[in-house]
């Protein structure tokens, strides 16, 4: 990853960093605002970064700092005020999102799956859009499901019918269908109960691992972040204040504001330690 910035968070000098990596993703001057009653919200303002192919990026901060408005942008579902996102080094425009979003898998916060279809119908809905044919479909699903641990039966149940664990891994399967080049989630673990997303955690790493794709996995949690993300992007009002690697942030953070959401999250983790 790499930043306009000259700032703490450029990353120059990164072994990772330079020509080598191919660009995926570049986000330039993206600008996002939101009408309100007490005037307008600024949401993003004029983020500048790249994300290269097969790099893993996790964004965190504070509950509203703009991380959901951001993926929303980086998949078309929404439209800058000002700048623009790249994907592939084509523009996304209101003409060019159909087309470009087919190359991305995005898992909207709360799973966002259809409550009056099937498991499978789910899944398989924009493949069935597409006019791939039957055997196809089936051939994948079955993948798709094995590589995820999903029970065959499930998939003719409705999202009511299965646990929250499952839904996400439907979530996921529907996100994977047309072998997407990038990945986006959004909280796609935010609202499990912690013992299923321990075990989710290690699978989605061992999944995301064998699949080698870009990922830009988006958590409020910086052990999450830290566990899955070669790059974590710390966001606070609608702004990237940090972005490195885990051990940067917390051996060189850029601002007292870093050291503080750092360390409100690792008294749990130290607590935790010391039981052991
Ligand atoms: P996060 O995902 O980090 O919690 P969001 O991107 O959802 O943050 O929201 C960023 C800011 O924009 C917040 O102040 C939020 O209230 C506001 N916001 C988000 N979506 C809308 C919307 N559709 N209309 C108005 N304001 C919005
Ligand atoms: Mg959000």
């Amino acid at each position: 990853m790499s930043f306009g910035g000259s700032g703490p968070g450029a990353d120059a000098g990164r072994p990772d960093s330079g020509q080598q990596a191919r660009v995926l993703i570049s986000v330039d001057g993206l600008s996002k605002e939101y009408a309100s009653r007490t005037g307008p919200i600024s949401a993003l303002e004029s983020l500048d970064f790249t994300i290269s192919e097969h790099e893993f990026v996790s964004v965190i901060g504070p509950s509203g700092c703009g991380k959901s408005t951001l993926i929303r942008l980086m998949v078309g579902l929404a439209a800058p005020d000002a700048g623009e996102v790249r994907f592939g080094g084509a523009a996304l425009t209101a003409a060019s999102a159909p087309a470009l979003r087919r190359r991305m898998g995005y898992v909207i916060q709360d799973g966002g799956l259809f409550p009056h279809m099937r498991a499978r119908d789910n899944v398989t809905v924009m493949a069935r859009h597409l006019g791939w044919d039957r055997a196809r479909i089936d051939a994948r699903l079955a993948d798709l499901a094995r590589l995820t641990a999903f029970p065959e039966d499930g998939l003719g149940r409705y999202p009511a019918q299965l646990s929250g664990g499952q839904r996400q891994r439907v979530s996921l399967m529907r996100a994977l269908m047309l072998e997407p080049d990038v990945l986006l989630l959004d909280e796609p673990l935010g609202a499990l109960d912690p013992m299923i997303r321990f075990e989710l955690q290690g699978e989605l790493r061992d999944i995301f691992q064998s699949l080698g794709k870009t990922v830009v996995l988006v958590t409020h949690d910086i052990g999450e972040a830290g566990y899955f993300g070669d790059t974590i992007v710390l966001m606070r009002d609608g702004a990237i204040v940090q972005a490195g690697t885990i051990a940067e942030l917390i051996d060189r953070p850029a601002e007292p504001f870093v050291e503080r959401f750092i360390t409100a999250q690792r008294g749990l983790i130290q607590a935790l330690e010391e039981r052991r």
